[in-house]
């Protein structure tokens, strides 16, 4: 029941029909006893200067979860951002102060690392391939370099922007390890696809099937397709006797991040 006391969050996207946090969010607010609600807001490009405008305004409204496709368009138009959003220049969680300043976060990475942990995997001094270097393989890649991963390697079919993010985190991180080049799987103990690859049962892998035959037992390997769960990629990953983790224990994970940051949840729920 959304009364006239309640307060409220928001996810933004478009299309946002597909998206979990209004059910997982709401389920929360309602078994803790918040008088708090999520609402779901599928806005045109056109109609984000207005809506930014509004959340200025808008007192009622702690804050904003940012979805596909505005992470970076959203970015460019808040009042602050965290370091790691202004490097990645992107966000997908926003907090309005009680003076109604914006300020952007972005913590996939970081909600990305608390499934990996939760899998036992510590990132300090491995070695990691993230295949994908678009907004989720960007953010990934930054929480890795944050936890001091001892080698990077981020590939992507679009090399130029693979390239580009390599810069961007060597200069952010000049004592790391940082490339876009690898023979085979065999060195690393993370194998993340951060592409769409696999999703909507396409049955599409990100790595041809002879370089995942190289994957290290021992290795964790993440998807962040959320549709299927297990994703032919990490089917094979299973196969192999490699830890996976999936697309939505990585949505799960992070949804204390984003409402922490929104100052209305603790941030391990
Ligand atoms: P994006 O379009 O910004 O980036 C995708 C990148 O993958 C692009 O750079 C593209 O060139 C690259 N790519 C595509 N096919 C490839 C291939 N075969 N090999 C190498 N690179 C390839 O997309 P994004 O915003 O980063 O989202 C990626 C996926 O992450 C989406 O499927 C999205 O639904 C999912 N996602 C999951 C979570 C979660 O919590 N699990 C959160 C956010 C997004």
């Amino acid at each position: 029941m959304i009364r006239g006391s309640t307060e409220l969050v928001a996810i933004i996207g478009s299309p946002i029909a597909q998206v979990k946090s209004p059910a997982n969010f709401n389920t929360w607010f309602e078994q803790n006893g918040q008088e708090l609600a999520m609402v779901a807001i599928d806005m045109a490009e056109s109609g984000l200067a207005a809506f930014i405008d509004a959340l200025r305004g808008w007192r009622n409204l702690r804050g904003c979860v940012v979805t596909v496709p505005y992470k970076q368009v959203l970015a460019e138009r808040l009042d602050g951002l965290s370091p790691r959003a202004a490097a990645l220049r992107s966000v997908n969680v926003i907090r309005r102060e009680a003076d109604g300043r914006l300020l952007g976060d972005n913590v996939d990475g970081e909600g990305f690392l608390k499934a990996a942990r939760a899998h036992g995997f510590q990132p300090a001094e491995k070695r990691a391939l993230v295949v994908g270097s678009g907004g989720v393989g960007a953010a990934i890649a930054y929480a890795l370099c944050e936890s001091g991963v001892r080698q990077l390697v981020i590939a992507d079919l679009d090399k130029p922007r693979a390239e580009a993010l390599a810069k961007l985190l060597r200069a952010a991180f000049p004592q790391l390890n940082i490339g876009n080049q690898y023979a085979n799987l065999s060195v690393f103990d993370l194998v993340v696809n951060a592409t769409p690859v696999g999703m909507g049962g396409s049955g599409e892998l990100p790595l041809a099937g002879q370089l995942l035959e190289t994957l290290n037992p021992s290795a964790l390997v993440a998807d962040v397709v959320t549709n299927p769960v297990i994703t032919p990629f990490l089917e094979i990953a299973r196969e192999l006797g490699c830890r996976i983790q999936t697309g939505p224990e990585m949505a799960r994970a992070q949804m204390g991040n984003l409402g922490h940051f929104m100052g209305v949840m603790p941030l391990d729920v």
